[in-house]
């Protein structure tokens, strides 16, 4: 939800026309551009040293666009196979993803009955809209806190909160304003309009995030028949590296033949969409 939460905010800044907080946050690209600042470099760094241990951190919990990639890739119509053809249940795959993409076939016997998984979609069902209320309702709520990042408001509320510092040589931020033809009610005024956007846009911003919350408690609780070991659609980064593991060779036409269940690696690398 981390990365919703980021790239809901992105839109609502962006929107209102106070920055563009991705591009501002991330930990990369000030890298690229030999502009970052340090604590940005640093965490940059962190996410590379940390990549050593946990796979692609930012790109699956941080990053804004992984999210918008993740959806229109669960919608895309080809996806990869682990096994270039039948699925022998051997498991050599199950633990060879390392970003735990790799789904597991449906138990034969479920645990819980069915009226049971029914039950508890229903309530989910009945939940979104609580969810997405629920959302709207405390974002923009918040909406005064979410404003200070603009400038203006920033600066309207530091000029009213602390008037002494009018005569302060060293704020830039108040000395520059005050060399401008702009008057302090004009600024007030514009503020007022920043924060109203964000009020506004609170209730998007909470309403995506409460529905992306309920869509994804719901989605828990539908249970999907699965056969075989299969990518997760969304997750999968086709990185390839399960299809090594998979013992069926790549040139089986008659499931079941030729198939060395001791063998954990397939050299030649099936490569297969479906
Ligand atoms: S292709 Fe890579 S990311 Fe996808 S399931 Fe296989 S190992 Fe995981
Ligand atoms: S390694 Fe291949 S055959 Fe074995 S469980 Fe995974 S996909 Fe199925």
């Amino acid at each position: 939800m981390f990365a919703v939460v980021y790239l809901g905010l992105a839109v609502l800044y962006a929107a209102a026309g106070t920055e563009f907080i991705i591009c501002r946050y991330d930990p990369f690209v000030g890298i690229f551009r030999l502009d970052a600042p340090f604590h940005m470099v640093v965490i940059g760094i962190g996410f590379l040293l940390l990549g050593m241990f946990v796979a692609r951190p930012y790109c699956r919990f941080f990053c804004p666009y992984g999210v918008l990639l993740n959806w229109m890739s669960i919608f895309s119509r080809k996806h990869l196979s682990i096994t270039p053809a039948e699925c022998v249940q051997c498991k050599l795959c199950e633990n060879s993803c390392p970003f735990d993409a790799i789904n597991l076939p449906t138990p034969e016997k479920d645990p819980d009955p069915a009226k049971k998984h029914f039950r508890k979609f229903i309530l989910y069902f009945a939940l979104v809209p609580l969810w997405v209320i629920a959302g709207g309702y405390v974002v923009s709520k918040s909406h005064k806190i979410l404003a200070r990042a603009d400038q203006d408001v920033f600066l309207s509320e530091l000029m009213i909160s602390r008037p002494d510092l009018l005569d302060d040589p060293d704020n830039l931020d108040i000395q520059t304003f005050l060399s401008s033809d702009k008057s302090l009610d004009t600024l007030v005024e514009d503020a007022k309009i920043v924060r109203e956007k964000f009020r506004k846009g609170g209730w998007y911003l909470g309403g995506f995030i409460g529905l992306v919350f309920g869509i994804t408690l719901l989605n828990h609780s539908v249970i999907r028949k699965r056969k075989d070991y299969e990518p997760h659609r969304g997750d999968c980064f086709s990185c390839g590296r399960c299809m090594d593991f998979c013992p069926v060779p790549r040139a089986t036409v008659n499931p079941g033949a030729n198939v060395n269940p001791s063998a954990t690696v397939n050299p030649s690398g099936p490569l297969k969409m479906q």
